[in-house]
Order: structure tokens, then sequence, then C-alpha cells
């Protein structure tokens, strides 16, 4: 018998799978590592989740979270045929690229085979490439974690604006940094094939594109209920755009891709947007606050219209930082990619997190770790 890793294709077995940040076993951590939301689904959205945990749980959900995407195109003023639902925008992405690029290799050209993105970005993007055998084709974002203009885009030497999908995490991630309407519209015009504007952390943002999906016929843009809406455990998605576009990823799609206690919770969310509003602007008070604190405290706060911060820590290198927190039971990220080591990314937790983080700050500043 040969070894079972003979069995794998080359492309699967060489692969470099995503890296999720930890979901720790041990309890009282202060878990500012995922971006997870601090705050409780509405009481109603769990009352509507525990409701249906009864009988219908052998029964199929429905398969194309009807009710759902109907209340979704009211929100956003559209059709339901402008929406899809995903098992989390994650599923949604993975979709994109199998619906709209080709393997390399095949009869295709190289744009036909791209997934073009900025880097630093959402480091799953490159995965999906790669597991589907299409080309991720990074390129950098300007000085600051800044989206380049079309102009500097034309100059540069790394941009393909016949790729056949290019993906913008606006805002940004991990930098928080937020990008204009009109800057993302002039690259959408730009470009020949489908770009995917992935809003994860759009409702702690000054500005949100996702007028883009509905106006310009190549354009989709990715919601998820994770981040903002404090359902990560339900994995629900969605993305908006041209119903031609939308129809090519329903024609991919999982028949039950999205489990029906996920359907129910997103869509009772969706009548209780008050209740979440109001936790953005507490996030945000939240997010100003710590920004500030650190500031004094000798970090480099840039700029958020997420709800993380990217901060360069004063000495020791931040991949210590990332020890010394963690010891002192707080969670945060570190990205070991070259343009980003320097920083930590912190969620944005509640007030008493933050308070937590800057006490195991200043102590740790008091007394500097020998190295
Ligand atoms: C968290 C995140 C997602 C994935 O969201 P899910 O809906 O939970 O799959 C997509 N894009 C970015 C940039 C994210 O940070």
């Amino acid at each position: 018998m040969k070894s079972p890793k003979t069995l794998i294709r080359p492309l699967v077995r060489n692969l470099h799978p995503y890296v999720p940040g930890e979901q720790p076993k041990v309890k009282g951590l202060v878990k500012l590592n995922t971006n997870e939301n601090p705050y409780p689904p509405a009481p109603a959205v769990l009352t509507a989740v525990q409701k249906a945990v009864d009988d219908r749980l052998r029964l199929y959900p429905n398969p194309t979270s009807h009710v759902l995407r109907e209340k979704l195109a009211r929100l956003h003023g559209c059709k339901p045929g402008n929406i899809i639902v995903g098992n989390g925008s994650d599923e949604l992405l993975a979709m994109a690229v199998r619906a709209f690029t080709e393997p390399a290799g095949s009869n295709a050209s190289k744009s036909q085979s791209r997934v073009q993105f900025f880097h630093p970005s959402y480091s799953l993007y490159p995965v999906l490439a790669a597991t589907h055998g299409a080309e991720a084709y990074p390129t950098p974002l300007a000085d600051g974690f800044a989206l380049p203009t079309v102009r500097e885009l034309r100059n540069g030497k790394r941009w393909d604006f016949q790729a056949a999908l290019t993906l913008v995490t606006t805002p940004n991630a991990p930098s928080g940094r937020g990008y204009r309407t009109q800057d993302l519209e002039s690259i959408c015009l730009a470009q020949k094939g489908v770009v995917v504007l992935d809003e994860a952390y759009v409702d702690f943002a000054d500005e949100d594109s996702s007028a883009l999906a509905l106006k310009i016929p190549n354009v989709l843009v990715a919601r998820t209920f994770s981040k903002a809406y404090s359902l990560c455990f339900q994995r629900v998605g969605y993305m908006i755009g041209d119903p031609v576009l939308i129809d090519a990823l329903d024609r991919i799609r999982d028949t039950y891709n999205v489990n029906g206690l996920g359907q129910v919770a997103a869509s009772a969310t969706l009548d209780h947007l008050g209740y979440y509003r109001r936790n953005f602007a507490k996030i945000r008070a939240t997010r100003t606050r710590l920004s500030q604190s650190l500031s004094e405290l000798g970090f480099k706060v840039l700029p958020s219209q997420t709800n993380f911060i990217l901060v360069e820590p004063p000495h020791p290198a931040a991949e210590r930082w990332l020890d010394l927190l963690r010891a002192g039971k707080v969670l945060v990220r570190w990205f070991r990619q070259p343009e980003v080591s320097r920083y930590l990314r912190i969620t944005i937790g509640t007030d008493r997190e933050a308070d937590v983080l800057l006490s195991l700050v200043r102590k740790i500043l008091r007394r500097p770790p020998s190295m």
C-alpha cells in the first residue's frame, strides 16, 4: 500500500491553509484577537433562535434563504435577485473565486486566472486562489495603507486591469484604514473583471460603498453578520450585486448552504438594528478612548474605521508584546508578514476590557522585560 499522501492532489498537499486567530480553551482571558463583537446579540435574536430549536431540526432549511434575502433587499433598496446569502462571507468569497476565475494552466490567459488583491489585506484571499489553482496576484498598498489611485496603479508595474477578480478589503484589515467611496468607484470603473468590495467592518466606518454594487455591473459588495452583528458562531454573510453575477454565484452554491438557525438569527437581527447601532457607537467610543490612551503610553496608533486598531508598541518588539500580554491574560493578534510585523492588532472590546488591557500595558512598561 502506497502512503496515503500520494492520494492527495499536489495542489492540496502543498497548500498553506488559512491560520485563524486562537480560540482559547481556558477561561478568564480577555479576548481581543479575532475581531469578535464584545456585546451579545439582541435578546430577541437569542429568543428567536431558542424558539426555533424544536422538531423542525429534522427538516432541510429554506435553500435560498428566502425570508432573509427579502429583508436584506428591503434594507438595501434592491430586489432579492440582487442578494445571495452564504455560510459566512468567507463561503461567498470562495464561490466568487470559483465562479469568475479560471485555474491557471488551462487555456486561460494570465488575467483570466488572476485573483488580485492589495497587500496587506485579508489573508484568506491567497488561500482561496491557491485552492482553486488560480494565481494570487497581490499588489502593495500605498504608504500608510492608503488605496493607490488609478493613475498610480497604471504607472505601477504590478496591477492588472483585466484581472478576472479583484478583492478589496474596505475598510482595510489589518490596518483599519477606511477608504472613500469615490476612490473605490474609480478603481471599480477601471477594472474589466469582477471587483468584490469586502465590507466586513463597514458598520464601524464613516462611509459605506454598497451603492456601487447596485450601480456598476461588475461590482459585488460582501457583508457579514459576524463582526458588527455579534453572530460569528452562526456563520451568515451575503453579497449584493447585479442579478447576472448573483445568479452565477447561485449556480455553484451548495443547495442548503446556510443552516436554518443561522437564517433565523440573521433575519431576527434585521428587526432590531437600533440595538446594534447603539453597539457600533459604543465600540467607536471605546476605540477613540483606547487609541488616545495607548498613544499617551507611547504606542503609535493608526487611525481606525473598524472594530480593531493596529498599533506599533514601544520597545520591546511586537512579537514579544504578544507574549507579555498573553502572560497577563490578554490575547491580541500579531502577524508575521514583514509589512505588519512591527504592529499588534487589538480588537475593540468593552470599556472594561480596554481598562484591563491598559493597566496591563502600564504594568509591563513600568517593569520592562530584560531582552
Ligand atoms: C471576518 C472577515 C470576513 C469573514 O466573515 P465571515 O462572514 O465570518 O465568514 C471576511 N472578510 C474580512 C475582511 C473579514 O475580516
